[in-house]
């Protein structure tokens, strides 16, 4: 597989740029290209702006910036581009212009050079016709603000090899990108379904049903973003809408453009849109809208899932990654339920005279959020949920276990890999379960979720096939119980472990008090959840949670097959965490609580630190924890406790505001 260290950037414009910063980021030494000289230097003082930025809102440190500076370098030569290992071209939106280049490009790069078009509407196997050897041939379409969205759609085109589509899915995990793999078809994915929605909005302007500050108002609440359609044109440009909807006119009378996109299109002009007009108390008029907007997006969803474009947890995936929908179309038409989502696509399939689709409901909407692959003697399990930081949901955790299951009981398999997709192993439990069960007054079920969920962690952790946890992300509270299973525990150095629980008034009951308590001993395992410190890779090594890191690279290839599994070796814990240890070992919580420290061996800013972040935990959670870490029964005796402390108003105000300071009661 071709290692991708070196990358050129064709077309120095809005994309371009964004794109160059982002790989230079990620470490990749990146030539960005222009044909136009002046075009680079824009490039290099925007993106030296945009990370002077960061270092104001502490993102970046200033010698880091100077790196990635360094890790740029601006041409107007694609001669310069001969050693690149991928090339990703983001020049205008022509046809021709895109072939010329393509052509250009093939005579100066080395034949097994990866070249990724970034194109919005062309068909990445008619651009491929111009590529000598077109098997290396893909297309990469980025969101805006490509540095910062972290949604790719994946294209193969009919000529692209398997090798070059599966080295761009791992060039793309390497960057930090959540990929979404589509068809060679118009639009792609979320184009398809957000451009007719966006023109849809326009119609019904058009029509004079609302103004735009109504229209714009209905869909942010009926989808839950910030910004609705008229103000997203205004933002990215009303040109690109009618441009991108017109490409998709081939798809019939649904998608023809709205003649007042066209003119707003060639006023220049943006739209107007008044808050102080939204027309807020008309029902009937704000259900049409609403109506409308849906049902354009259901016609449109279920043609893609109906032309197999893509699968429907990558539909959904793009939405909410890619355009920041709270809900994606699909859990939008789930949540509708069928026959509301029929009485929807009919309005459109009865106005334009079309078929009705098939893939609307049932199995056709099913998301799958584990996935498994098995490789020779190992099985790899990803927990596979980006959009939702791969949370343990009930659904989740059964998808875990029969998948845990298919590979352990597949004879061939010695190995089993856990591992997660995108910034998260697993950010935690599904915390809007909780609250709306403890709402409902239904804690009886959150009791069933936290059993079942312990059995199946604790057949991971007993299983008989060697359980190696692949920790990429963050590992929080359920997610870090989860990596406790592990025989073999790796970190990638973007790893984070914590157990935030007793700070949002709960603790941790799928065997975390235990568990952790076993690898790394009751005083780490008070201070870790007590304090609820979040760990970076390297301090879990220390303390040893962690058994080894290992780069991204390294846990590719050895997910792949390619590369051996390191050894681990034990280290001796440092004298820092050994006070830390001992401290926690020495002092009851309640002294530490009301602290009574005679003589303690920590730093006096250390101490401050602990006294302090144990003083804005939840009481009753933390008396918990502590008593359960204590007594060490074992992990079922964590589900004693669970009705009492999701009775608690501390646990359901701590759940409703994660990430915000509260004063708990200690009810
Ligand atoms: P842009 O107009 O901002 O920049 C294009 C740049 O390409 C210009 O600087 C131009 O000088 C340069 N260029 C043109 N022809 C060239 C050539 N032959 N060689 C070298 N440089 C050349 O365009 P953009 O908005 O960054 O879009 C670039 C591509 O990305 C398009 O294909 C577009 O459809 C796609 N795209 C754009 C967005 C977006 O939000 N802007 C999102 C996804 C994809």
């Amino acid at each position: 597989m071709t290692k991708i260290e070196h990358i050129g950037v064709v077309g120095a414009g809005t994309m371009g740029a964004a794109l160059a910063q982002k790989f230079a980021t990620e470490g990749l030494q990146v030539i960005l290209v222009d044909q136009v000289p002046s075009a680079v230097e824009k490039a290099l003082t925007n993106i030296k702006n945009m990370l002077e930025e960061g270092i104001e809102r502490n993102v970046f440190t200033k010698e880091r910036v100077a790196t990635i500076q360094s890790n740029i370098q601006g041409s107007h030569q694609l001669i310069e581009l001969m050693n690149c290992n991928l090339i990703v071209e983001a020049i205008f939106e022509n046809l021709e212009a895109k072939k010329e280049l393509f052509k250009s490009l093939s005579t100066i790069v080395q034949k097994d050079c990866i070249i990724a078009s970034n194109t919005s509407s062309f068909s990445i196997s008619d651009l491929s016709t111009s590529v000598l050897y077109p098997e290396r041939f893909i297309g990469m379409h980025f969101f805006y603000h490509a540095a910062k969205n972290r949604l790719v759609e994946i294209i193969p085109g009919m000529k692209t090899s398997v090798q070059t589509l599966e080295t761009t899915k791992l060039f793309a995990s390497i960057i930090g990108k959540d990929a979404i793999e589509c068809k060679d078809k118009f639009g792609f994915a979320v184009n398809r379904f957000f451009v007719p929605w966006l023109n849809e909005a326009v119609r019904i302007l058009e029509e004079g049903i609302a103004n735009t500050a109504t229209i714009d108002n209905v869909c942010k609440t009926t989808f839950g973003i910030g910004m609705g359609p008229f103000a997203l044109m205004n933002a990215t440009g009303i040109p690109i809408a009618y441009h991108s909807e017109k490409t998709l006119e081939v798809f019939g009378k649904a998608y023809e453009v709205a003649p007042l996109l066209k003119t707003q299109a060639e006023s220049g002009k943006n739209w107007t849109i008044n808050d102080e007009l939204i027309e807020s108390n008309d029902q009937e008029t704000k259900s049409i809208i609403k109506d409308r907007m849906l049902a354009i997006v259901f016609l449109i969803s279920s043609q893609i899932l109906d032309e197999e474009v893509c699968t429907a947890t990558h539909l959904n995936r793009g939405a909410k990654i890619g355009l920041r929908w709270k809900k994606g179309p699909v859990e939008l038409m789930l949540s509708y339920g069928f026959d509301e989502v029929v009485r929807l696509i009919s309005s459109l399939t009865n106005k334009y005279n079309l078929p009705m689709p098939v893939r609307i409901g049932g199995e056709f909407l099913k998301m799958e959020s584990v996935t498994l692959n098995t490789n020779k003697d190992f099985a790899v399990i990803t927990i596979d949920q980006p959009e939702n930081l791969n949370a343990l949901s009930e659904t989740t955790v059964d998808e875990l276990y029969e998948k845990f299951c298919l590979a352990e009981n597949n004879p061939q398999i010695t190995t089993i890999f856990i591992t997660g997709s995108g910034k998260a192993f697993v950010a935690g439990a599904d915390i809007k379960f909780f609250v709306r069960n403890i709402k409902q007054h239904t804690i009886e079920e959150i009791e069933t979720f936290t059993r079942f969920t312990q059995n199946v962690f604790d057949h991971i952790d007993h299983s008989t096939k060697k359980v190696i946890m692949i920790i990429n992300g963050l590992a929080l509270g359920g997610g870090l119980e989860l990596a406790l299973c592990a025989d073999q525990l790796f970190a990638l150095p973007t790893a984070q472990f914590a157990f935030p629980e007793t700070g949002i008034g709960i603790y941790p009951a799928l065997g975390g008090t235990q568990r952790c308590a076993k690898k790394i001993g009751k005083g780490l395992s008070k201070y870790l959840i007590h304090t609820g410190k979040m760990l970076s890779s390297t301090e879990a090594l220390e303390i040893g949670l962690a058994d080894q890191i290992i780069s991204k690279e390294q846990a590719i290839g050895i997910l792949a097959g390619n590369q051996p599994v390191p050894a681990i070796h034990k280290k001796e814990l440092k004298q820092h965490w050994k006070d830390i240890q001992q401290f926690f070992e020495k002092y009851p919580l309640a002294e530490i609580q009301n602290k009574s420290i005679e003589e303690a061996t920590l730093t006096n800013e250390e101490l401050t630190k602990i006294i302090k972040s144990i003083s804005y935990k939840a009481p009753i959670a933390i008396r918990i924890a502590d008593r359960l870490i204590e007594e060490a029964k074992g992990c079922d005796s964590e589900l004693n406790y669970l009705s009492e402390i999701f009775s608690t108003s501390d646990a359901l105000a701590g759940l409703t505001s994660i990430g915000q300071k509260i004063k708990y009661t200690g009810k």
